[in-house]
């Protein structure tokens, strides 16, 4: 029996759960524990409700036993195992907040349907996991809560908009969580606390019961300890969903056996390496970590090109108009009269909108609202939304170009480690930089993901960016795994 229950890997417990070893209800515990004695300096969750987790746990150990009794084949991976979930996916009879006040008081009449696809794979729905208020921000600073601390350094930002996804994960406080991504809300906070995160291909994921922030760019997916763990809940939540009309017919195939026939199968990847992703703003440290990344995959024999994304240059640009636009349209819901927080004192229907939003919102996404509102505006359409469309067709043909020579493309995930909070919090511009890296793939739809590949000299966790083909997950997982096989960093725990 592993140490550390709350520190091991989905591939472990769920060893030890199908031997008899450990119960759900011993796991919960341990991850309760866990809970309770660090996130009082971690601050990860926003609510978590210990006597539905433990209902859930018994119930896992029930199904087991019923499972024994009748002979019937193996559970599956996830049974009994703790996932903590991103509070901007519905789980039915939970508080859903969004980090923000507009939305405080406000419980859940449904589950998302990633929730319920986890619940029918046995996973316990654990803990609702701070954020950017309505996943607007890299840094959690944006919570209307409290701000999230990196596990690895406590005065430091686990990234956002998961970062209490990513941070709860380092810390031990669940095995698995899922996060959201609009522009890299899962991949650099999985970076900034050295975990994977996995932003699936968009249409691979329903977000039916995700609370909305640009839907041409959002995504549910994982954050985990093991490539193959990844793999695992992205298999229990992938497919098609009738209640989300994005989500592509397709298939959803065995990532772990997928990935695994790919290994024995010694195919010798090809990795593009874009010079655009390399120059000014990036931190020499996670340069160099990401360099000695590439140096290794040239040492298993892969085949290393540079390539060239001419337009990642107007990705900031293009994202902050199409995301700001679609906010605030999405946002135009919470209106006091349907969510959560209600203004008390208004004299009429109108100022109960204004007076409720007003005091709702917090500042950064009351800012997206005003600049999405003015890019959509009449005369204004042309000039801003309808060009970022082009600006974001030239960049998915700059990635589709790149991918007629190479199989993945490699990247720093975020330009620099976890920052101190407060560091840019003032300076919205600055924060929105941070994302140059990870914003391309979402305007271009494409599954991508981050990986622990090594430290900064200060003991801060550096994040591998890998880039994959639309639908290619099982591809993408494969290069990530044959990486993390050949490496220890993914092992490394901060200590807290
Ligand atoms: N940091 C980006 C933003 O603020 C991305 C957020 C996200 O992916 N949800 O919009």
């Amino acid at each position: 029996m592993p140490e550390e229950l709350f520190n091991s890997t989905i591939a472990e417990l769920s060893g030890l759960l199908d031997r008899g070893a450990l119960s759900s209800v011993e796991l919960m515990k341990a991850v309760i524990a866990r809970t309770k004695a660090v996130d009082g300096r971690v601050r990860a969750f926003n609510s978590y409700d210990e006597e539905d987790a433990m209902a859930q746990a018994r119930a896992s150990d029930a199904r087991r036993a019923k499972a024994k009794g009748s002979g019937s084949g193996a559970a599956s991976r996830l049974e009994g195992i703790p996932v903590g979930i991103k509070d901007v996916i519905s789980v039915a009879g939970q508080p859903l907040t969004a980090s923000s006040r507009i939305l405080e008081g406000f419980v859940s009449p449904y589950d998302a349907t990633v929730t319920r696809k986890l619940k029918a794979a046995g996973a316990i729905c654990w803990g609702r996991l701070n954020l950017d208020e309505f996943a607007m921000g890299s840094s959690t600073e944006n919570s209307a809560f409290a701000t999230t601390s990196n596990p690895w350094d406590l005065e430091r930002v686990p990234g956002g908009s998961s970062g209490g996804s990513a941070a709860a994960l380092a810390a031990g406080e669940a095995v698995a969580t899922l996060g959201s991504d609009t522009g890299g809300s899962i991949r650099q906070p999985a970076a900034l606390c050295s975990v994977v995160g996995l932003k699936p291909s968009y249409g691979r994921v329903s977000r039916y019961g995700l609370i909305a922030f640009a839907s041409s760019l959002d995504q549910i997916g994982p954050f985990a300890r093991s490539v193959e763990d990844a793999a695992t809940v992205l298999g229990a939540i992938a497919g098609h969903d009738p209640r989300d009309s994005t989500s592509l017919r397709q298939e959803v195939p065995d990532y772990n056996r997928g990935v695994s026939d790919l290994a024995k199968s010694g195919r010798r990847w090809k990795l593009g390496i874009p010079r655009e992703y390399f120059g000014e703003g990036l931190d020499p440290e996670v340069g160099a970590a990401v360099q000695a990344a590439i140096g290794e995959y040239r040492r298993m024999g892969c085949e290393v090109r540079e390539v060239s994304l001419p337009h990642t240059k107007y990705a900031i640009g293009a994202y902050y108009i199409i995301a700001t636009a679609e906010c605030s349209s999405n946002l135009a819901r919470f209106d006091g009269v349907r969510y959560g927080h209600r203004s008390k004192d208004a004299k009429d229907a109108i100022d109960l909108y204004f007076k409720t939003r007003a005091e709702g919102f917090g500042p950064e996404v009351k800012r997206r609202i005003i600049l999405g509102t003015y890019v959509l505006s009449s005369g204004y359409y042309d000039a801003y939304y309808l060009r970022a469309q082009k600006v974001r067709t030239l960049i998915r043909r700059d990635f589709l170009d790149a991918y007629r020579d190479v199989d993945v493309i490699v990247t720093p995930t975020s330009p620099t480690p976890a920052f101190r909070k407060g560091e840019k919090a003032a300076d919205p511009l600055a924060m929105y930089l941070n994302d140059i890296y990870t914003i391309g793939v979402n305007l271009a739809g494409l599954p991508g993901m981050s990986l622990p590949c090594g430290f900064t000299a200060g003991g801060l966790p550096i994040g591998l960016q890998l880039i994959g083909q639309p639908f290619k997950e099982t591809e993408l997982l494969a290069v990530a795994s044959a990486y993390e096989q050949r490496t220890e960093w993914h092992l490394r725990r901060p200590r807290l």
